[in-house]
């Protein structure tokens, strides 16, 4: 940290030798976080040491500095080092599609989920420990400028690993973010108390199981209309009658889930629709033509692909369907 003329710099140099995309930027979140909560005249850099070397303008890297740059981080030789221009994020959705750029080409960092609630709210859905904390550090900071609804940031604790650094946690505050916790006794209140489990960890295995929020029946990817659905279903897990650990484990498993939009998630839920262990989607027989025809034109999936199918997934369908007659149902 620099002090001159009334005004406070906090400057964070690169590495020299740039190795693993994730050490390269461990302390820069750090001074971000100072820089955040300091008072006064203020000013964020950051310095690229001008003997770097290794590959430090991959595509993980340039999504990095766009972050920076949408946080409002002086980058100020940069553009010395890269030859295209770093340009700042208008929007969530320019975040969540560049990730999802990343993640297609195989170098993403797979443990944050950018996404929107049904409220609009900016989601984010991330692992807080380890390396990961720096990369959701930024991630959420750089949000927090540009989340005109809100910011919420779920965080997913695991095996006693802690969540985010306090400095961090205090910037993201700072800048209007809510934090939330995912804890196995959170998540055991959760499933106790609601049968429409509104639970960050299962989201976040559908997450990971999926990776974007998008109707498994009609490819709706407006995420604020998309929801988490259960295959074998919270209510029918209670009434099983197994020790509640393994209930909740039933109840969180990415594998008893798709991605449904509201619509789909009732009708799956009415059981006007019906899965088949094969994948096919059937809809109820008893359905008047203009019913049918809406159901029909509103489906688009006729079949779920194979990779969906695994056994375990079989397994919470089948329990599912114990109460269906599939005489009373035809395929879409
Ligand atoms: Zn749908």
């Amino acid at each position: 940290m620099l002090y001159y003329r009334d005004k406070s710099f906090f400057v964070s140099v690169s590495e020299i030798d740039v190795r693993s995309r994730n050490s390269s930027f461990q302390s820069f979140p750090s001074a971000l976080s100072r820089y955040v909560l300091a008072n006064g005249e203020k000013e964020i850099c950051y310095y690229v040491h001008p003997a770097i070397r290794g590959n430090f303008a991959t595509g993980y890297f340039m999504f990095m500095y766009r972050l920076m740059k949408t946080a409002g981080v002086n980058l100020m030789n940069l553009a010395d080092h890269v030859n295209s221009p770093i340009q700042a994020f208008s929007a969530p959705e320019d975040v969540i599609a560049a990730k999802d750029v990343l993640r297609t080409r195989g170098t993403g960092n797979n443990s944050t989920y950018v996404t929107r609630g049904a409220d609009g709210a900016t989601e984010v859905y991330g692992k807080t420990y380890g390396a990961n904390k720096y990369e959701s550090t930024l991630i959420c900071l750089a949000l927090a400028r540009i989340a005109t609804v809100g910011l919420r940031l779920y965080q997913i604790e695991e095996g006693g690993l802690k969540a985010l650094p306090l400095p961090s946690r205090r910037a993201i505050h700072a800048w209007g973010g809510v934090i939330e916790t995912s804890t196995p006794a959170f998540e055991a209140v959760e499933f106790r108390e609601r049968n429409s489990l509104r639970s960050i960890r299962f989201s976040y295995n559908l997450l990971e199981k999926f990776e974007k929020k998008c109707c498994a029946f009609c490819a709706c990817a407006i995420p604020q209309i998309v929801q988490g659905a259960h295959i074998w279903p919270v209510a029918a897990i209670k009434q099983s009658g197994l020790p509640f650990d393994e209930q909740l484990d039933h109840a969180l498993s990415g594998q008893n889930g798709l991605w449904l939009c509201e619509n789909h998630h009732k009708l799956l839920d009415s059981a006007t629709l019906y899965l088949h262990a094969s994948g096919r989607l059937h809809y109820r027989r008893s359905l008047n033509a203009h019913d049918t025809q809406f159901v029909r034109q509103t489906t688009t999936t006729a079949a779920l692909p194979n990779v969906v199918l695994q056994p375990q997934f079989l397994d919470y369908l089948a329990k599912r369907n114990a109460t269906i007659a599939a005489k009373d149902y035809m395929p879409i």
